[in-house]
């Protein structure tokens, strides 16, 4: 196969967009992507400050790569969470690809904050990834507010978002329908969230990385226990391969026509946030999610 674009010798073949790329011209089709999102759903503009979410992992890594090299004001946040199997890893690829890729990077060490994840896993008796997610998503949102950074970015890709979309939409969460999309504005004490990958595939991304060497994380949390996600990623391959393009069309269409409907839901059924009695983090109850880990930490 030849690359569509120059003609050399393709090494990545993408049906969803009828096209084969031999490596430059691969580099410059994840490029073209991560700017046509950026462009259409109005993510951020050269005068904004971002903070990305590193876990480690091929995509926040990808995000990272490409955003320095398009001149983005960028810096890079990584929560270390203290599992053995696997913080120590992730981590060590964070530290070395921002100290190659001269980008700030700060590291919030969950131990230090009375927060280890195996702590909170052994304590607390709830699904440790709900606790998790929202320990991550408190320090987030908690250090870019803090630290003056307007936009943070995080490495979702269409896979994660159609994944989480059909799951949604399985159990019909109204709410969590009209939240979703690769643009959540900054309102009530949360700051501006952005997925700038969603138009890329895992596929895509894992060659992206092969491509470009960068050098990503590959150690899985020995808590994952993401198998229904998993299976729709499953689900959505196969789908794929029959309809080449569908993930895409299917996620586009949800933005253009879907969420909408929800939102207003949303808006009919939502609770304004006001802040936490301890924290003062933005919270639907009188205590944050976090404050009440650590209450119940306390108290284990
Ligand atoms: S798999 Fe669960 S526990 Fe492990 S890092 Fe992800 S959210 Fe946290
Ligand atoms: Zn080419
Ligand atoms: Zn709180």
């Amino acid at each position: 196969m030849k690359c569509t674009r120059c003609r050399e010798k393709a090494v990545v073949a993408l049906p969803s967009h009828t096209a084969g790329f031999c490596p430059p011209c691969y580099l410059l089709f994840v490029e073209r992507q991560v700017q046509k999102a950026i462009k259409d759903k109005k993510l951020f503009s050269f005068d904004d400050r971002i903070i990305i979410a590193l876990s480690g992992g091929k995509d926040s890594l990808a995000l990272a790569w490409q955003l320095k090299k398009l001149g983005y004001d960028i810096a890079g946040l990584h929560i270390d969470l203290a599992i053995p199997q696997s913080s120590p890893i992730a981590r060590d690829h964070v530290e070395r690809f921002c100290r190659a890729y001269d980008i700030n990077l700060s590291v919030l060490e969950m131990e230090k904050l009375g927060l280890s994840i195996p702590e909170v896993r052994k304590k607390i008796k709830r699904p440790v990834c709900s606790l998790c997610g929202k320990i991550k998503r408190y320090y987030f949102n908690k250090f870019a507010l803090d630290n003056g950074f307007n936009v943070l970015a995080t490495g979702h890709n269409l896979d994660d978002e159609v994944a989480r979309l059909f799951s949604n939409v399985l159990s019909w969460e109204s709410a969590h329908l009209g939240d979703q999309g690769p643009l959540l504005p900054e309102e009530n004490g949360f700051t501006r969230k952005v997925k700038p990958l969603y138009r890329l595939s895992e596929f895509e991304t894992a060659n992206f990385c092969f491509i470009a060497e960068i050098d990503y994380g590959f150690a899985p949390c020995p808590y994952s226990g993401g198998a229904s996600f998993t299976y729709y990623k499953t689900l959505f391959d196969e789908l794929e391969h029959k309809q080449p393009g569908r993930k895409l069309s299917f996620y586009e269409g949800f933005l253009k026509r879907g969420r909408k409907a929800f939102t207003r839901l949303d808006l009919e059924e939502g609770v304004k946030p006001s802040p936490c009695k301890s924290c003062g983090y933005p919270t639907s109850e009188e205590s944050c999610g976090v404050c009440r880990i650590k209450h119940m930490l306390e108290q284990s």
